[in-house]
């Protein structure tokens, strides 16, 4: 009866997302069966999910801007000091936690030990970057030149040499430095700087409101994207081929998010863990379909905020910095990618080979940007690192798809394990605060 039915309405949008990805795969199982669909009308097909990734696309930039802003400026510069040492040990903590997994897994099962390179069929083509290039193109991006060229930055130009940093032509990275700063200097502004932190506010508010309505849209979206991705796919006869380099991967996420997570969020929190991750399940759903944990970050919110209660000044300033830097998935799979590559070339990796790409898939996953597929470009730097050929890439590109969806998955239950984490740890400091902060931020639900 009445259990019920409050049950259905708070969880309306989760329940219709999972039907919608029920049907989804239901009719593009159904449509590749019975009916031949030319490419044009296959792109036809898949159109409403497009118009989805462009409305979440959309709202990336007012969101990260508003909730930076607004949650820095609530925040003591001493407290977000502090917050913000926090949530950086524990994204670097969980990243490395992860590329160690993933090295113990790769190292252990062995996946390309068995197949050679030739057996299997490239695909596309690999761009080409170096190492140090990479690393100059991450501390560049830190330090966008211009303001508005860094909401619609070109993905290469002149001296951007690397690829898949930006999230949809957006220099997030560049802009979260600048926020940070903006925020920090409006909110010890006092009277003065009280006008901008009000304009901030309410227009954080409106975004959020926008989300809601985005939100409506999803399920719909969701299931043209997964049933347009299903009629698309050409070659599933890879992954056959690639059966046990795919296993290794997601066994390596499955424990990260199952084990490891969970059990560093329950020392810290004392609260139990999966309550906490079906709070988010509508944006693991959600990333699980977009591979973006960019995109995904409007529901990231709204699950952390609503469903979980963690506190708001502590999403709106941990989740878009988590959202770039913080990829535990792509860190994991970075690192069995390049030794699973390694193997398939016959290479056998000393331990120097080993520290050195344990090193660079941490770094190559910072360097990543939460759009889909970000974490196959920054490979190159990985692969190049320990001299081997960039150009293998193309080796897994063509199951790249499937695993990306699973590694955003993990990034964003990072990310949002993180708030919680950050928000316990930090306890004395919330409280300690004044209310006025407080009223800054309004619950826009
Ligand atoms: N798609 C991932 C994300 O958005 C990045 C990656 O390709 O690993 O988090």
């Amino acid at each position: 009866g009445c259990d019920c039915r409050r049950f259905l309405r708070n969880n309306w949008l989760l329940l219709s997302t999972v039907a919608a990805v029920v049907l989804g795969i239901a009719v593009g199982v159904l449509v590749r069966e019975y009916s031949k669909l030319s490419s044009l009308e296959k792109f036809y097909f898949a159109f409403p999910g497009e118009i989805l990734m462009r409305m979440l696309k959309l709202i990336i930039l007012p969101l990260i801007i508003s909730s930076m802003i607004t949650g820095v400026a609530a925040l003591d510069s001493s407290v977000s000091g502090k917050i913000g040492l926090r949530a950086v040990v524990y994204y670097f903590c969980t990243t490395i936690i992860a590329v160690i997994l993933g090295i113990v897994l790769v190292v252990s099962i062995k996946p390309g030990v068995t197949q050679k390179v030739d057996e299997i069929d490239r695909t596309g083509s690999s761009p080409e970057v170096s190492t140090v290039d990479a690393m100059l193109d991450l501390i560049r991006n830190m330090f966008p030149e211009n303001l508005v060229q860094a909401c619609f930055q070109q993905n290469k130009t002149k001296e951007y040499k690397v690829i898949g940093m930006y999230s949809d032509g957006i220099n997030v990275l560049g802009l979260i430095v600048f926020c940070l700063v903006f925020g920090l200097v409006i909110g010890k502004m006092g009277e003065k700087g009280q006008i901008l932190v009000d304009f901030f506010t309410a227009l954080s508010d409106a975004t959020m409101k926008i989300v809601q309505i985005i939100m409506c849209y999803m399920p719909l979206g969701i299931l043209f994207l997964i049933a347009g991705k299903i009629i698309e796919v050409e070659d599933w006869e890879i992954f056959r081929k690639l059966g046990l380099y795919m296993a290794t991967v997601l066994s390596g996420l499955a424990i990260h998010s199952i084990v490891i997570l969970p059990l560093i969020y329950f020392t810290v929190v004392r609260k139990n863990p999966f309550r906490f991750a079906m709070g988010m399940a509508q944006a693991l759903l959600t990333a699980l379909m977009i591979s973006s944990s960019s995109a995904t970050l409007p529901v990231t919110f709204r699950c952390a905020e609503e469903k979980n209660q963690v506190d708001k000044r502590i999403t709106r300033f941990v989740l878009p910095v988590g959202a770039t830097i913080n990829m535990d998935g792509t860190a994991l799979y970075e690192a069995v990618a390049a030794v699973f590559i390694a193997q398939l070339n016959d290479l056998d990796l000393g331990i120097g080979q080993i520290i050195t790409i344990s090193v660079t898939a941490t770094a190559a996953s910072i360097g990543a940007a939460g759009v889909p597929q970000a974490g196959l470009v920054t490979m190159v730097i990985v692969l190049s690192a320990v001299g081997l050929p960039a150009e293998d890439v193309t080796l897994i590109i063509a199951v790249d798809w499937l695993l990306d969806r699973f590694r955003t998955m993990v990034n964003v239950l990072g990310d949002a394990f993180g708030t919680g984490i950050v928000e316990k740890l930090s306890k004395k400091e919330l409280e300690q605060m004044d209310v006025s902060s407080e009223v800054n931020i309004v619950n826009p639900f």
